[in-house]
């Protein structure tokens, strides 16, 4: 029976440590500060800030939420954007995805400066990370490697399949894992015998959005399992992509939903934060 990795004390373990660090720049009379933009009404977007707005509380950040109205015009939010990004009181910087159609994603992204970019999201950010320089990791990928490196097993040399290749969990997962020298597949809808290749994952990362899409035969005997998926299954009940149960009997150690990677993300982002704020001190 796998053994499972512990999402909420991980986070809790991060969120300790960067409490501590907010206190130490506090006391230099440096406040962090994260400011979170949303526009529009998506329930699962106010869901997502509101847990943002408490683990900013938690750690000491101090949080500024803006909420634009679904009306909003790009223009409108791209001086909103240029406004906290000539602040130098904020230290990270992000616009909650996805916005109404009206807005194009990409260019408020770009708007963003690169050192408050503490989603990772920006092209700068991203580039940086794909030719190993120091930037700031997008937080989702970021927290699986970490969900990973918790348990002990090495990572250099394994086989790690990445289902998925979407720009914020897919693509990058996988870049960190080469970057920890896996030998790293990416799998997606147009790959020819998934199953195959995923059962001689040593590690492999689900990020495919589809409940119960990884079943147990999919799964190498002590295989380390992180799920990314948020779903609904029938009964409406928070899933993950895997067929837990099936999985946990065969895998090493696996990632629960809830309770795994989500409270990861959003530690990682705290994590940003900071570095976003200690970076910021130095450099004045
Ligand atoms: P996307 O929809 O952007 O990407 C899904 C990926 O899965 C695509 O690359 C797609 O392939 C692939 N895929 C879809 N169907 C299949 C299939 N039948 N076989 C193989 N591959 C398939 O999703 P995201 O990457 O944004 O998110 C993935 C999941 O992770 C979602 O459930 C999302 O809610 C969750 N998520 C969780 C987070 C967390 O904090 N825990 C954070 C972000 C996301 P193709 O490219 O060919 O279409």
């Amino acid at each position: 029976m796998a053994i499972r990795i512990e999402g909420k004390l991980l986070a809790a373990q991060v969120k300790e440590r960067v409490a501590a660090g907010v206190k130490e720049l506090k006391e230099k009379g440096i406040e962090p500060c994260l400011a979170v933009i949303m526009v529009g009404e998506n329930p699962a977007s106010q869901v997502y800030v509101k847990g943002k707005v408490k683990d900013c509380a938690e750690c000491g950040i101090k949080s500024l939420e803006i909420h634009l109205p679904a009306e909003t015009t790009q223009n409108e939010l791209l001086q909103k954007l240029a406004e906290l990004a000539g602040d130098a009181g904020v230290h990270g910087l992000l616009v909650q995805l996805p916005l109404p159609a009206h807005i194009d994603e990409k260019t408020v992204i770009e708007a963003i400066p690169p050192q408050k970019d503490v989603d990772g999201f920006t092209a700068v950010n991203v580039g940086r990370m794909m030719i190993g320089e120091e930037c700031f990791l997008p937080c989702t990928p970021a927290g699986c490697m970490e969900m990973i490196r918790s348990t002990g097993v090495s990572i250099s040399g394994k086989n790690a399949v990445v289902i998925g290749r979407s720009n914020i969990v897919g693509k990058p997962a996988a870049m960190l894992l080469l970057r920890e020298n896996a030998t790293v597949t990416i799998c997606h809808s147009r790959t020819e015998n998934l199953k195959q290749v995923c059962a001689n994952a040593d590690i492999l990362v689900a990020a495919v959005g589809r409940a119960g899409f990884v079943t147990g035969d999919m799964i190498k005997p002590g295989a380390v399992v992180i799920d990314v998926g948020i779903n609904r299954n029938a009964q409406g009940k928070l899933c993950g992509d895997v067929d837990y149960d099936a999985a946990a009997e065969k895998a090493g150690y696996i990632t629960p939903v809830p309770g795994g990677v989500g409270l990861m993300t959003r530690a990682m982002l705290m994590q940003n934060t900071l570095q976003a704020a200690q970076k910021q001190a130095l450099a004045k």
